[in-house]
């Protein structure tokens, strides 16, 4: 059968990804630009056009019914503007405004990353068939979103659920938001190789610093290294037990650089969740790793733009 195609840009700090996607979230063109995240906003935003002109320029052009974008946050999806930390020209950018005079004037869905990422693993990943949901990223920061009732839930701002910055340690470190003991300053990959190394973790010959050198190390029985990634599971333990516990979520999904190092964080995870999420009606909740790999973004950016069309639906299957 015939179906309408959305366009889905997926705008990160080192990456400006573009696609067509279908109904099924297969994609079906790419285009990709490096992010100029450092320079002039009128820099970046040819790079973002640059990507939707590739796109533009296809024959399946004219079967785009949409436009969905996730970008990284701080998004505020009602003034249709972005100011992400790792692209100091765009502070309050108007991104919505831009891309849509470059799209035909369609209508475009602004997202922040997290909740990007989340909307494709409830779509096709590790959340399908759960209607309330947590999915977290977890790398150099620490994002996430929430699907409530079945529905992706954004937020005013398409913000909500950016777990990274609640606080779990009342007195804990500052935090570069301004508050402290965040989840992020506790959970990210920088932390956990940091408070290794502060504890007397010795980097590998070749120097590799890495949250992921830190899990290997915590594998092979280094026992600082473990602790630190215990650490890390009791802070997103309380993170999420605590979502849990607000909006009765069941499932947890963890991806990033971070959930990719196994049972180094999720055997600690599953046992501090058992401290936290205490009451009967979340004690069944369980956490997973993610299943969508780097197109994520995109396929979550495609699912916004397809889910809020009166007149077509995400074909589920
Ligand atoms: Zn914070």
């Amino acid at each position: 059968m015939h179906t309408d195609l959305v366009a889905a840009l997926d705008i990160g700090g080192t990456k400006i990804a573009g696609a067509l996607v279908d109904g099924h979230g297969r994609i079906l063109l790419r285009a990709q630009r490096p992010t100029p995240a450092q320079e002039h906003g009128d820099i970046v935003i040819r790079a973002v056009e640059a990507v939707l002109g590739e796109l533009t320029a296809s024959p399946l052009w004219s079967r785009v019914t949409a436009v969905g974008i996730g970008s990284a946050g701080p998004v505020d999806a009602s003034a249709g503007t972005v100011s992400p930390v790792n692209v100091p020209g765009w502070r309050d950018f108007p991104l919505v405004e831009r891309v849509r005079a470059v799209t035909d004037g369609l209508p475009v869905e602004l997202i922040g990353d997290g909740v990007a990422i989340t909307a494709a693993e409830h779509w096709q990943g590790a959340a399908r068939g759960h209607d309330n949901a947590l999915c977290m990223v977890v790398s150099t920061g620490v994002g996430g979103g929430l699907v409530l009732g079945g529905k992706l839930h954004p937020g005013p701002t398409g913000n909500s659920g950016h777990i990274g910055h609640i606080s779990v340690d009342l007195d804990g470190d500052l935090c570069p938001c301004g508050s402290r003991g965040c989840v992020e300053r506790i959970a990210s990959g920088p932390n956990i190789a940091r408070r290794a190394i502060e504890g007397g973790w010795q980097p590998g010959p070749e120097g590799d610093a890495s949250a992921a050198a830190v899990a290997a190390a915590a594998r092979a029985g280094d026992p600082v290294a473990t602790a630190s990634f215990e650490r890390a599971a009791q802070a997103l333990a309380a993170g999420i037990a605590a979502t849990a516990t607000l909006v009765e979520i069941d499932i947890a999904v963890i991806g990033g650089g971070v959930g990719k190092a196994g049972e180094v964080l999720f055997a600690p995870l599953r046992a501090a969740l058992r401290d936290y999420a205490t009451l009967s009606f979340v004690q069944r909740l369980t956490v997973t790793p993610a299943q969508m790999g780097t197109d994520a973004g995109l396929v979550g950016a495609a699912s916004a733009a397809l889910s809020r069309r009166p007149t077509n639906t995400v074909v589920v299957g």
